[in-house]
């Protein structure tokens, strides 16, 4: 997005200024786009795609990796009390991963292939494993030890040619440029790519394979924080092997060398 300013979208922070002081001191989360709330798509019910939006980090406002953060009261959900900050945090990726079910009806006998057993991958995991035949693609052995505990199949990426069009849902998650054409290869004719990978650099990829297969392609991005929040309160999401390290927010640097290194799921800041 070119930006330049705080980054940091993933927060878990306390009221300590707000219009309607009834929120002060409350514990919350918030969702990151601030929409204008006057233009059409607002209007709609899309304020996610108000083309006037800032977005926590990412587009015209500093984000999270600081004291302080401002936000429409809009945006905000309380987090319940027996939530920790650490489970908290993870709402606005969870939020991500719910979003696929918003925009795609899986069932039951789908066969879901995911692609990408990183951060982002291991929470879509979780939230599908009870709503389809999911299979994910690992490439470490220790996200291949996760995904056994939570009872979800998986298959060394390695070998992903031998599933050639086996799901009828593909899911992208790799954060690579060439997680979508390893998608396309992975779904049958007639299926669905889900696209969760954003990517800085260009990606060149072959598209006549979608026309042939008559596929359909669904970008997805941001989520309801509603159904994470429950599902995190009602101990459905595993966190217990998500969290890294934890680091003082002033050796910030240090924590995003910790994040770059091999293997490091969550890294986490705190003032
Ligand atoms: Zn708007």
């Amino acid at each position: 997005m070119g930006f330049q300013g705080i980054p940091g979208h993933e927060f878990v922070g306390e009221v300590i200024e707000s219009p309607d002081r009834t929120w002060i001191g409350k514990r919350v989360v918030g969702e990151i786009n601030a929409a204008c709330g006057r233009c059409w798509d607002c209007q709609c019910g899309r304020q996610n795609h108000c083309p006037h939006r800032s977005v926590l980090g990412i587009l015209n406002r500093n984000g999270s990796f600081a004291e302080r953060l401002s936000l429409p009261l809009k945006n905000l959900h309380l987090v319940p009390d027996k939530l920790s900050d650490e489970a908290a945090v993870f709402t606005e990726p969870l939020a991500a991963a719910f979003r696929i079910l918003e925009q795609c009806r899986i069932k039951k006998r789908d066969r879901v292939i995911l692609l990408g057993d990183g951060k982002l991958g291991l929470l879509i995991a979780q939230v599908l494993k009870t709503r389809c035949r999911l299979l994910v693609l690992t490439k470490h052995q220790e996200r291949k030890t996760l995904l056994e505990k939570w009872g979800i199949e998986s298959y060394p990426t390695s070998k992903r040619k031998a599933l050639s069009q086996s799901g009828n849902i593909g899911i992208d998650a790799t954060g690579k440029p060439r997680g979508f054409a390893f998608a396309q290869q992975l779904v049958q004719p007639l299926g669905t790519i889900i696209l969760k990978t954003t990517c800085a650099g260009r990606a060149r990829y072959p598209l006549t394979p979608i026309v042939i297969n008559e596929c359909t392609v669904i970008g997805s991005r941001c989520g309801p924080f509603r159904p994470a929040l429950q599902a995190l309160k009602d101990g459905e999401i595993d966190l217990s092997s998500f969290i890294s390290e934890i680091y003082p927010l002033k050796k910030g640097r240090a924590a995003f060398k910790r994040a770059g290194q091999k293997g490091t799921l969550k890294v986490l800041l705190k003032p």
